[in-house]
């Protein structure tokens, strides 16, 4: 048995430090433990929060200014372009994920360290013209404080960016904890924190438990500004949490989102769209358009389009560039899948392809992709995230009937609309609940573009120019002349 790596730290206060715990990561493709991870106790979390507070005072990071923390952040976004390649490799190891998606999310991760270094000097205060003769009065935006940032295992070197890119242009300090699913991408590019120039303190990154390091970081009564990005159950921990400390909370949850398929589509793009939207990560995306309603004139059509091209899905080892289905990230995620389409089969669902584990990939927590025909959206598999590759499809009679299928759910991250009828892409556009909506599109991004979510997916927004807004806060200022 080949030794496991153990050279991943901590990043606290510009150090790179064991924790006072540790655990043992595992190699979704083999199922085997491949590495072994810092985990943080409260007292690593005290560490890192008590750094970041001091650094939010220090000349060191307050007396730069605007534009030169634009720049640390440009170059920020070099490393991480110059370095792409070993930290989709250390994701693919660590989390499952294909090469090809890591490869391809980390160059959007570049771009928007980019995007946020220009943003920074770009937070302007206001005069406001007050009624009053013998007065000025402005408004001044300063950074917030101490940002707590917590991600999950999926794509967190991307829902990182969007977190630490709009905080550091802000002026905030922030310490990021990674899942203690897969942070081995994370820990890696805390090096190219420490190697774009940040002062010690100003970024710290972290990983381990929910309930120890977690709960502790969103707890502590030097945080400001929590940021957190995973399931609603999880969310509601956090906001507990924040009780403590009433630190200003954005979350991103979990989605289950519609995919609308007209008859009047062009039937072979929108396939394409729906596989990628449901296939790609496994499944293991917040915005998986998990599921598809289709007008029922083409549902046989659209369905035997989508079998084959599910089961044409070359599903393997993940850092194989050649493979475009991977492993899902933990075996309880598998457990997860496999009783939930059990009870959707025992619900009525019928199965269409998949519905079982890949074989011939030993013990690794392979899925095979699954699509499952369903009556309504009270089928488990149609109701609950799964996060995984199982699409749910339902017919609709017309576009009323499309609609208020597509609504009823708790959700409301994501929706996809496929159709040639303009009129009636933007009634859709208007009455679907959900953050985003693409028409004959599906899963495009740029850090231009804010996404977040509708009802149980989340409170504000992540990505675009006014997502700095939310690190800041501001000051009124009055003067008598
Ligand atoms: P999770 O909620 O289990 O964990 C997320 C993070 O919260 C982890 O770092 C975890 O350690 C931490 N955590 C756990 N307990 C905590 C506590 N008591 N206090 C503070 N932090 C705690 O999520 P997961 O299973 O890792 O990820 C999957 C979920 O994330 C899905 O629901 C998915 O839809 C969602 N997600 C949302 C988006 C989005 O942008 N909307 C993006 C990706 C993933």
């Amino acid at each position: 048995m080949t030794a496991l790596r153990d050279d991943f730290r901590l990043y606290i206060d510009g150090a790179f430090v064991t924790g006072g715990a540790s655990f043992e990561s595992l190699d979704p493709a083999s199922g085997q433990p491949w590495a072994v991870m810092p985990a943080a106790t409260a007292a690593d979390v005290n560490r890192a929060v008590e750094a970041a507070h001091r650094a939010f005072e220090v000349p060191e990071w307050t007396n730069l200014t605007a534009t030169q923390r634009g720049k640390l952040l440009s170059r920020l976004g070099d490393l991480v372009a110059a370095h792409a390649g070993e930290l989709a490799e250390l994701e693919t190891r660590d989390t499952g994920k294909i090469i090809r998606e890591t490869r391809a999310q980390i160059g959007y991760v570049a771009e928007y360290y980019r995007y946020f270094g220009g943003l920074a000097d770009k937070v302007e205060g206001s005069h406001l013209p007050v009624d009053k003769p013998d007065m000025e009065a402005w408004l001044r935006r300063e950074p917030i404080g101490v940002v707590a940032a917590i991600v999950p295992w999926n794509s967190q070197l991307f829902l990182s960016a969007v977190k630490l890119g709009p905080a550091l242009a802000a002026g905030c300090t922030v310490v990021l904890k990674a899942s203690e699913e897969g942070p081995a991408p994370l820990l890696a590019f805390a090096r190219l924190v420490h190697e774009a120039g940040f002062p010690p303190g100003v970024v710290n990154i972290i990983t381990g438990f929910g309930e120890e390091c977690g709960r502790t970081l969103t707890a502590h009564h030097l945080v400001s500004r929590v940021a957190f990005t995973g399931g609603p159950a999880t969310a509601r921990h956090v906001v507990r949490n924040t009780a403590e400390n009433l630190a200003y909370t954005t979350l991103e949850l979990g989605g289950k989102s519609p995919v609308l398929v007209f008859a009047d589509a062009d039937l072979e793009s929108a396939a394409n769209a729906v596989v990628a939207g449901i296939f790609a990560a496994s499944g293991q995306s917040c915005v998986a358009g998990s599921r598809l309603f289709v007008e029922e004139s083409v549902r046989g059509k659209l369905l035997a389009i989508l079998t084959d091209k599910a089961e044409r899905i070359r599903i393997g080892d993940p850092q194989d560039p050649a493979t475009e289905m991977g492993p899902l990230a933990t075996l309880r995620q598998l457990a997860h899948i496999e009783q939930v389409v059990a009870a959707s089969l025992a619900a009525g669902a019928e199965l269409v392809t998949g519905g079982q584990r890949a074989e011939g990939h030993g013990s690794g927590h392979y899925y095979a992709p699954t699509i499952l025909a369903c009556a309504g959206n009270e089928v488990p598999c149609a109701a609950e995230e799964l996060f995984g590759p199982v699409l749910s499809v339902i017919g609709f009679a017309d576009e009323a009937d499309a609609l208020a299928k597509a609504n009823d759910s708790p959700f409301g991250l994501a929706a996809g609309v496929f159709t040639r009828d303009l009129a009636r892409a933007h009634r859709l556009i208007r009455t679907l609940r959900a953050g985003i909506v693409w028409v004959n599109t599906y899963r495009a991004v740029s850090p231009i573009v804010p996404f977040g979510g509708y009802g149980l997916s989340g409170l504000g927004r992540e990505g675009g120019a006014e997502s700095i807004r939310d690190y800041t806060r501001t000051k009124s200022v009055w003067l008598r002349t």
